[in-house]
């Protein structure tokens, strides 16, 4: 049986960091950062005799979360206790749900090349997320940072419905673009707002589904794609030697490009799950539920279809900017200031979105705002500046942003339009190149854009290019 006979199965277990003001169950600040232990309290630092009270809010946002990934609302829910011992969780056991979560059985579309999928969400349950071990390089011990202790979580659990690494990417982007939408999670990756514990075997299409591995706390979609690639081709190897994959934690290394085992798979009873008794049950009404159904806003899907028809957007380009609801939010708001929907789809299609590739930037960090935008788009439609000036003033939005016309009045990137001066360049640019000139009467086209260039080149890209072509014309058939 050859390598391709292999069906990969993944299923994905995500933790969102939700954007409440407060923690779980004190009142310290959610904040990221800030100096170690400042964000904490007796609660959240787990001192004997403190009792937890459950934030509404984030009671709010699980359901939001739920309702927008298709789930069912459980009215009946509750906290539960999974016991175990780690310095970075004092109590010694983590409040999260077990047997009655909040939300269960939703299921979102994702997209790949292959077309469209359903996959199938088990569960959405709310926890707290443990304290931080910061390894100290130079005094050689690890400090504990308890500013992330008892923060609220969503972790939402995938049914093991994927079957390759494009399709666990796609669910993963699908569902960091709902919770940014809805808003309940800033989803910020590289901070760790948002990650996934990769669950991947391989089996025979037709036999039992394969023994899994669980590579933990993986944030960034480029890890999770070449980690799967790995670990499908290592329990080939496994079994194809006449091996057995064995159920392990695995921890990926980015620079080896390699999975290493961490620790035995750990099972249910292994956590000594029992209901917090410090904390009451959950019971939410029928018109809590359909207050926050009332409160959700216009999804990724229905945004994207609205632009194919108010904007005329290509399904693809419609696709990339409401993958993101800041990209998405940015073309509103510009649009709304120049009224040109072409041109904004233009810049964050092709200039925007490379530099964020370049600069392995994610949206939400983009640091000019839509106005700022809007307002390069109409100096251009001005002819204030050329559109080339105009890609020199989007580097200087991404590095220092300010308003557009200070920026071009500050570098001098006005254009130039005066037909007095655009006919000194052009002169010039004649006079210098005598070949070009005879080779454009005779005949060569082509001769006429080494000339703009030329012009352009002199004038440091500042002359207005249809001037400027207009004028070489007239000159040279005259
Ligand atoms: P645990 O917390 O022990 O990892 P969960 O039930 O919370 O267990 O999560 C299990 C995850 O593993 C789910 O996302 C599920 O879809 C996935 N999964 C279960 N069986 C397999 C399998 N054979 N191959 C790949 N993924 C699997
Ligand atoms: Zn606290
Ligand atoms: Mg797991």
């Amino acid at each position: 049986m050859s390598r391709e006979d292999y069906e990969v199965v993944i299923g994905l277990e995500v933790h969102a960091e939700l954007s409440t003001k407060t923690k779980i169950f004190c009142s310290c600040p959610t904040e990221f950062g800030g100096a170690p232990n400042t964000h904490t309290c007796p609660i959240c630092m787990a001192m004997p005799g403190t009792l937890p009270v459950l934030n509404e809010k984030v009671v709010e946002y699980a359901v939001k979360a739920g309702l927008a990934t298709n789930c069912e609302i459980s009215r009946n829910s509750k906290n539960d206790r999974k016991n175990y011992f780690y310095p970075d969780l004092p109590k010694a056991y983590q409040i999260s749900q077990f047997d009655k979560p909040l939300c269960e059985n939703g299921e979102i579309e994702i997209e790949t090349k292959d077309g469209k999928k359903t996959i199938r969400i088990e569960r959405i349950h709310i926890e707290e997320d443990a304290g931080k071990l910061n390894h100290d390089e130079f005094g050689g011990g690890t400090l504990v940072d308890l500013n992330r202790a008892g923060v609220p979580l969503i972790e939402t659990v995938s049914k093991p419905d994927m079957r390759s690494a494009e399709e666990a990417e796609a669910y993963l982007r699908k569902l960091k673009s709902i919770f940014e939408y809805i808003e309940v999670s800033d989803c910020k990756m590289q901070e760790g707002s948002l990650r996934a514990d990769v669950n991947v075997s391989v089996h025979k299409p037709g036999e039992p589904l394969g023994t899994r591995t669980e590579m933990k706390n993986m944030n960034s979609f480029r890890s999770i794609v070449r980690a799967i690639e790995y670990e499908v081709e290592r329990q080939i190897d496994v079994i194809e030697e006449g091996g057995k994959v064995e159920q392990e934690t695995l921890r990926w290394d980015d620079v080896s490009g390699k999975t290493f085992s961490m620790r035995d798979k750990e099972d249910a009873q292994d956590y000594r799950y029992f209901p917090d008794p410090d904390l009451v049950a959950i019971k939410l009404s029928e018109e809590y539920i359909e207050n926050i159904k009332n409160t959700l806003p216009e999804l990724p899907e229905s945004r994207k279809q609205r632009y194919l028809e108010e904007y005329n957007l290509s399904e693809k380009d419609a696709k990339l900017i409401t993958s993101s609801k800041y990209l998405s939010d940015l073309f509103e708001g510009a649009i709304r200031v120049c009224n040109n929907p072409k041109a904004v789809n233009n810049w964050i299609i092709s200039d925007i979105s490379r530099i964020l590739n370049e600069t392995e930037m994610e949206p939400i960090e983009i640091p000019f705002d839509s106005n700022q935008l809007g307002k390069l788009v109409i100096l251009i439609d001005k002819g204030t500046i050329s559109s080339s000036i105009g890609k020199k003033v989007l580097v200087e939005l991404f590095e220092n942003p300010r308003d557009p016309e200070e920026i071009i009045k500050e570098k001098g990137w006005i254009q130039i339009s005066d037909e007095g001066a655009i006919k000194e360049v052009v002169s010039k640019i004649l006079e210098a190149n005598p070949q070009s000139v005879a080779d454009y009467k005779g005949g060569k086209d082509k001769a006429l854009g080494f000339l703009v260039g030329q012009a352009m080149k002199e004038t440091k890209g500042k002359a207005n290019p249809q001037m400027l072509n207009k004028m070489f014309l007239e000159e040279l058939n005259k």
